[in-house]
C-alpha cells in the first residue's frame, strides 16, 4: 500500500521550461475544478428544490470533486488488488454520503484535494532543491564544424570522434581528451570539493566539470550517453527505485498494515452498536469511516521515499553516488570496514625507486622494457604508475598471449620467451627481501631483474579512519600486498587489523568470514576497494564501496556506493547523511503516528469528525515534507 501512494519523485526534466509552464497550468486547473465542484455541491445540499434533483446535483458535485481519486483507486485495485489512501478517501466520502452526512463528505474531500495540491508543491520544491544541488545536467556542446566555426547543438547529437569547444565559464558537456588549449576545471559538481584541477593537450577531461579560466578544444572519446554525467544523473535517479536488497522496514509494515485496518474497521461497524444500544449503525459505520480515513498513511507514505531520495541527493552533490535508499540506510549501522589498500589507503600513484638486475647480459633499460610491455595491457595502479613514467618504444603486436593475474602480476609470450611480471610469489623469488613492492621480471626460468616502487599514504586517510574508529567502527586492512609494505602502512595508520599477501579469493574468503560474525545481528560491514580487482569482495560485502571512481567504469558498476574523489573522510561525511536520514524519517514517523493515535483517541470519544480527521491527514503530511527538505541543508 505504501508503495503504491509514492509520489513520482524524478531528479531532472529533460524539457525544464515546458514542464514547469505545463506543471503551472495544470494547477490552476485543479483550483479551478475543486472550486466549480464544490459550488455545485452546496447548491445541492442548500438549494431548495425537489429532494431527487438535489441529490442528483450533489452526486455531479462529488464527481467532479472525486473522479480523479476514484480513477486511482479503481485503477490500482484492478491492477495489483491493492488498496491505497484514494480508496479509502473514496469510502468514506460514499459513506458518509450514505448515512446522510453530506456536508461533512464534501469537507473531506475539499480538504483532501487541497491537500493534494499542496503536496504537489512541495514535493516540487524538494526535486527543485535537489536538481540544483546537483546541477550538472549540460544544456548545449560546442560543436566544432570548421577551423573558426562552431555550432551549438545538443550534447546527445555529439559522436565520438568530434571536436567540441569548451569556453570560459561553460560546462563540460561529454568527456574527452584536449587537443589544444588548456584551463582550469572546477570539478565540485561531481566531487563535492571546490578544487582547480589544471588541464592541458594531452589530459583526459570528465563531464559535469567547469571551465573556470581558458579556452580548450576536446576530442569526444564517449558519447554523451556514456559520459560521466550521464551516468551519475542515471544514478541518483534510478537510486530510490531500485529494487532493495533488504525489504526497508516500512516495506514489511505496509504490507501487514492495510489488511489489519480494514479488518478493525469493519469491526468497529459491526460490533459498536451491539455492544452500546445508543448507538445506531448508521453512526457506528460513520465512526468506522472516521478510523480509515485516520489510518491512512499518507504522510508516511510521501515522507519516507521523499527522505531518502533528499539523502541521496544530498550526497550526490558531495561527490558520494549511493546507488539505492537500503544502501544510504545500511550506512549508519556499518561497524566494520575492511580497507584495500594499494589505491585506497595509499594514492596508487607508485615512483620507481630503483632498477636491479639480477642477470648481467640484460641493462636495467631491457627490464624497463619487459615491465612496460606487459603493463601496457594492465589497468592495474601499478601499470598506469610505470606507463606514465617511462615511455619506451615496442611493438604492440610482438605481446602474445597476455594474461593478468588477479593480485600477483602478468604473464605474456615475446620472441617464444614466456615472461613473468609481477610479486615474489608469482616468480617463486624470495632472495631479495628489501623493503618496498617490488615488481620482478622472469624471463622462462630465471628472475632477471625487478623495479622497485614506492607508494605513499594519501593524506587525510589517518584522521579519516580516527574519525571512524571514535565512532565506534573497526578498521581492517586486506591487501595483496606483501607483509613488509602492509606492515608499514598499517602502522603509520595506526590500524592494528592487518592481512597481507591476499589474493581476491582470499579477500573474498576473510570477508565471508566477517559477514558471519555479523550475521544475525544488525551490524553492518563494509568493503572499501578501488574497484581494479575487487569487484567480487565489493559485491559480498553488506555495502561495497569504491573510491576515485570518476571516470572507472567498473568501480561504477560493481559498487553499491562510489565516492567520486580519492579521500577516505566522505566514508564519514557518508555515514553522517545516513544517519540524518534516518534521524529526520524517524521524526516524521513518530510525529505522524502521534498524531493519528490523537485523533483517534478523539473519534472515540466522538469528539472528532471525520473532517478533523482528514485535515490532521494532511497537516502532518505537509509538515512532514517541509521537515524532510532539513535533510538537504
Ligand atoms: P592491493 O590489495 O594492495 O590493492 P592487488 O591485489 O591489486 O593489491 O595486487 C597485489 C600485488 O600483486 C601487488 O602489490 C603487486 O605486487 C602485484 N601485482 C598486481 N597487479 C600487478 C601488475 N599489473 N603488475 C605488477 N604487479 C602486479
Ligand atoms: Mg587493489
Amino acid at each position: 500500500m505504501i508503495q503504491s501512494v509514492e509520489p513520482e519523485v524524478t531528479l531532472v526534466e529533460n524539457k525544464k521550461y515546458e514542464s514547469r509552464t505545463s506543471k503551472k497550468q495544470s494547477s490552476i486547473l485543479e483550483i479551478i475544478r475543486l472550486v466549480i465542484g464544490i459550488t455545485i455541491s452546496l447548491l445541492g445540499i442548500y438549494l431548495p428544490m425537489p429532494k431527487v434533483v438535489g441529490i442528483i446535483v450533489l452526486i455531479i458535485g462529488y464527481l467532479i470533486l472525486l473522479y480523479r481519486t476514484i480513477k486511482n483507486a479503481v485503477k490500482l485495485f484492478i491492477s495489483s488488488k491493492k488498496i491505497n489512501e484514494n480508496f479509502l478517501i473514496t469510502i468514506s466520502v460514499i459513506g458518509a454520503f450514505l448515512v446522510g452526512e453530506q456536508m461533512e463528505g464534501l469537507m473531506v474531500i475539499t480538504l483532501y484535494e487541497i491537500g493534494k495540491i499542496l503536496e504537489s508543491k512541495a514535493i516540487n520544491k524538494t526535486r527543485k532543491s535537489i536538481s540544483e544541488l546537483m546541477d550538472i545536467r549540460p544544456e548545449y556542446a560546442n560543436l566544432k564544424i570548421s577551423e573558426n566555426e562552431g555550432k551549438q547543438v545538443s550534447p546527445n547529437e555529439v559522436k565520438i570522434g568530434d571536436t567540441i569547444i569548451i569556453k570560459q565559464g561553460e560546462k563540460v558537456p561529454i568527456d574527452g581528451i584536449v587537443t589544444k588549449g588548456s584551463a582550469s576545471l572546477d570539478t565540485s559538481s561531481l566531487t563535492g570539493e571546490s578544487l582547480l584541477y589544471h588541464v592541458r593537450e594531452g589530459d583526459e577531461v570528465l563531464s559535469g566539470s567547469i571551465n573556470e579560466q581558458g579556452l580548450i578544444e576536446l576530442k569526444v572519446t564517449k558519447d554523451y550517453e556514456n559520459s560521466t554525467v550521464s551516468k551519475i544523473l542515471e544514478l541518483v535517479e534510478n537510486a530510490t527505485d531500485k529494487k532493495a536488497k533488504t525489504e526497508t522496514f516500512v516495506n514489511k509494515a505496509s504490507r501487514i498494515y492495510t489488511p489489519i485496518v480494514i479488518l478493525l474497521a469493519v469491526i468497529v461497524a459491526i460490533i459498536l452498536p451491539i455492544i452500546s444500544k445508543d448507538i445506531t449503525y448508521s453512526e457506528s459505520i460513520y465512526r468506522s469511516l472516521i478510523f480509515l480515513v485516520i489510518s491512512c498513511p499518507c504522510a508516511i507514505a510521501i515522507s519516507v521515499p521523499l527522505s531518502y531520495f533528499s539523502g541521496i541527493g544530498k550526497s550526490s552533490k558531495s561527490g558520494i553516488l549511493v546507488k539505492g535508499s537500503d544502501y544510504l540506510d545500511i550506512l549508519k549501522n556499518v561497524k566494520e570496514i575492511a580497507f584495500d589498500k594499494t589505491g585506497t589507503l595509499t594514492k596508487g600513484k607508485f615512483e620507481i625507486r630503483k632498477v636491479d638486475v639480477y642477470d648481467k647480459s640484460y641493462t636495467e633499460d631491457d627490464i624497463l622494457k619487459y615491465v612496460v610491455m606487459g603493463e601496457s595491457f594492465s589497468n592495474h595502479p601499478i601499470a598506469k604508475s610505470i606507463l606514465k613514467l617511462v615511455n619506451i618504444e615496442f611493438n604492440k603486436e610482438d605481446v602474445k598471449e597476455f594474461k593478468e593475474i588477479s593480485g600477483k602480476g602478468l604473464s605474456y609470450n615475446f620472441n617464444e620467451n614466456k615472461i613473468l611480471i609481477g610479486n615474489s610469489s608469482l616468480v617463486n623469488y624470495d632472495k631479495d627481501k628489501t623493503e618496498g613492492t617490488k615488481i620482478f621480471v622472469k624471463l622462462n626460468n630465471d628472475v632477471i631483474g625487478a623495479v622497485s616502487l614506492a607508494d605513499t599514504v594519501k593524506e587525510g586517510t589517518k584522521d579519516a579512519l580516527d574519525k571512524l574508529k571514535e565512532r565506534g567502527i573497526k578498521v581492517k586492512i586486506y591487501t595483496g600486498d606483501n607483509q613488509r609494505i602492509a606492515a608499514r602502512v598499517a602502522d603509520e595508520l595506526e590500524v592494528k587489523n592487518v592481512e597481507s599477501e591476499m589474493l581476491p579469493t582470499d579477500k573474498y574468503k576473510a570477508l565471508e568470514k566477517l559477514l558471519k560474525k555479523y550475521k544475525n545481528t544488525n551490524k553492518k560491514v563494509a568493503f572499501v576497494g578501488d574497484g581494479i580487482n575487487d569487484s567480487p569482495v565489493l559485491a559480498l560485502a553488506d555495502v561495497g564501496i569504491s573510491m576515485g571512481g570518476v571516470g572507472s567504469q567498473s568501480a561504477i558498476e560493481a559498487s553499491d556506493v562510489v565516492i567520486m574523489t580519492d579521500s577516505i573522510d566522505k566514508l564519514n561525511e557518508a555515514i553522517d547523511i545516513s544517519k540524518k536520514t534516518n534521524k529526520i524519517i524517524k521524526q516524521n514517523l513518530i510525529f505522524a503516528i502521534a498524531v493519528k493515535i490523537l485523533i483517534l483517541a478523539l473519534s472515540t470519544i466522538g469528539m472528532a469528525q471525520m473532517s478533523l480527521a482528514v485535515f490532521a491527514d494532511v497537516g502532518v503530511t505537509l509538515i512532514t515534507i517541509v521537515n524532510t527538505l532539513r535533510i538537504l541543508r
